[in-house]
């Protein structure tokens, strides 16, 4: 048994002529696909590497990762995406965690792997190398099929996760999870061969080949990959290749409601995109659908844990909300001493089942230990609204307490994203004797001189509990943003505390 590996074959079996994958000139059909993931998978097997053993990629997105995966995923061995931006000091605790025996790079992450090869002892090898593995693995001939045996709880692929704070941890996802992940995209998306999906985030980030790429070759649709975010263009790949789906984070929706409204006007291929990642307010999601015609839905994700909630197409939403619980993978909500909440009472959001890690990667194994009484705490704060409705109200650890009151930045970066002059916002806090911490907006505006911080005040007292509204807005031309578009709250902070 190999239940992904199956995604691939089959699809090359039903629909052997039909095109898989786009990157610029590259075009690669299901059949082609599947010859080079077993061409690989080979290559991969001659070097001698056993099922479980780790290897990885490292580079901006492009075909050659794309055929990575399904190799690995062919042969069992444990995919690990390397970021290609981190430093030598960063990736350092990755691989000494991850034990990797091979690393397929590119031009920019030559250097860097390179620099560590001797210290971790792995094999590394350039895509752009014409002489290189992966350039003889894909011209060498047909060595048939590959399909290494693998158990449900088999880890198919490990994700340091990118974390906005702290060391990453090695996150391992089982084949049952990628597996039942699949299926509940397929489903809530209604994807079919007719769908063409644009990859817009970096694929060391578990969306875009667990969320993306494998579902959408279950379905057997086609896969068109951009190398790494451009806003003209994404827009301009949407409209060439009648694209019908992507996933994007918060701020890349933003961006396209304010920066590409024609652009936007004009996607009439588009169906349904789906957005995840960070909060969303329900502004956004109304520009972009009344302007795209497609519907967006509104997912809440962790690496650790796959979709928590989803909003499915047809089914009732909520506006602000990420969609109902479950499906694939049983969630609770509770205290601060771990008991179950109520309907309508805020509390920490936790999860166990197919679609949730069983625990942390840890000296060579997943550690079930590593999760108190086997739930992944994801350190966010929801709160069930009409029974079912999820609201995410903020991470744990984000949370300002002023004056012992709680405040969720997310709701008043809803209420400051209402104003027109406002293009994003964070708030963070601000240590202070009295109060505990302050609540401190960083504000980036539309236009510059569109808003002054005294009316954004005035605004936000209209609409909040003044313990909640800023006591400083600081307008800035942009928010530090994580690799996969998150805004980096730790380094706000940081600002916070020397602008004092
Ligand atoms: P990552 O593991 O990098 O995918 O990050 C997961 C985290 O992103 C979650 O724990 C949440 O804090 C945040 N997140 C994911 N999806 C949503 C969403 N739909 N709304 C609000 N926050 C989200």
């Amino acid at each position: 048994m190999n239940l992904v590996s199956d995604f691939l074959r089959k699809s090359a079996l039903r629909f052997p002529e039909k095109l898989a994958l786009v990157d610029g000139e590259v075009r690669l059909t299901y059949a082609e696909l599947y010859a080079a993931a077993n061409r690989v998978a080979a290559g991969m097997r001659a070097l001698g590497l056993q099922p479980g053993e780790r290897v990885s990629y490292h580079g901006n997105n492009r075909w050659e990762l794309v055929v990575t995966l399904f190799a690995a995923i062919q042969g069992g061995f444990i995919l690990v995406p390397l970021n290609v931006m981190l430093r030598p000091a960063e990736l350092e605790h990755i691989l000494s965690e991850a034990g990797i025996r091979l690393i397929l790079t590119t031009a920019e992450g030559e250097a860097t792997a390179r620099q560590l090869q001797e210290k971790f002892g792995y094999r590394l090898c350039s895509y752009d190398d014409p002489d290189g593995l992966f350039a003889r693995w894909f011209a060498q001939g047909d060595p048939g099929e590959i399909q290494a045996h693998r158990a449900a709880d088999d880890v198919l692929a490990l994700f340091f996760t990118s974390g906005t704070t702290g060391m990453p941890k090695g996150a391992p996802i089982d084949h049952e999870f990628v597996s039942h992940l699949a299926h509940s995209w397929v489903i809530s998306c209604r994807y079919s061969p007719a769908e063409i999906f644009l990859v817009t985030t970096p694929m060391f980030w578990t969306v875009a080949p667990m969320h993306c790429i494998i579902p959408l070759v279950l379905a057997g649709g086609s896969i068109v990959l951009m190398n790494r975010f451009d806003l003209t263009r994404c827009c301009e790949l949407v409209l060439q290749h009648r694209v019908t789906s992507f996933f994007a984070v918060p701020t890349m929706y933003t961006l396209l409601v304010d920066q590409k409204a024609d652009t936007l006007r004009q996607m009439k291929s588009l169906r349904v995109c789906s957005v995840a990642g960070a909060p969303i307010t329900a502004e956004i999601v109304n520009k972009f659908e009344s302007l795209s015609g497609a519907t967006l839905l509104n997912i809440y994700g962790a690496t650790e844990a796959g979709a928590l909630a989803r909003e499915m197409l047809d089914a009732p939403r909520k506006a602000g909300c990420a969609g109902t619980l479950g499906g694939t993978v049983e969630v609770k909500l509770v205290d601060k001493e771990g008991k179950p909440v109520p309907p309508g009472t805020p509390g920490e959001i936790l999860a166990r089942g197919f679609t949730a890690i069983k625990g942390y990667w840890q000296q060579g194994r997943v550690n079930r230990d590593s999760l108190p009484d086997g739930w992944f705490h994801t350190g966010d704060i929801g709160v069930l609204e009409d029974g079912y409705f999820l609201r995410i109200l903020d991470r744990a650890k984000d949370m300002i307490i002023t004056g012992g009151a709680n405040i969720y930045p997310a709701e008043v970066e809803r209420v400051v994203g209402l104003h027109p002059a406002v293009q994003m916002s964070a708030l963070v806090g601000l240590p202070d004797r009295v109060m505990g911490e302050l609540p401190i907006a960083y504000v980036v505006l539309r236009h510059a001189g569109a808003a002054t911080p005294a009316e954004l005040e005035a605004f936000c007292r209209e609409q909040l509990s003044s313990y909640k509204v800023p006591r400083r807005f600081i307008i800035v031309e942009s928010l530090p943003l994580t690799p996969t578009g998150k805004i980096q709250k730790g380094e706000l902070r940081k600002l916070a505390a020397r602008s004092t």
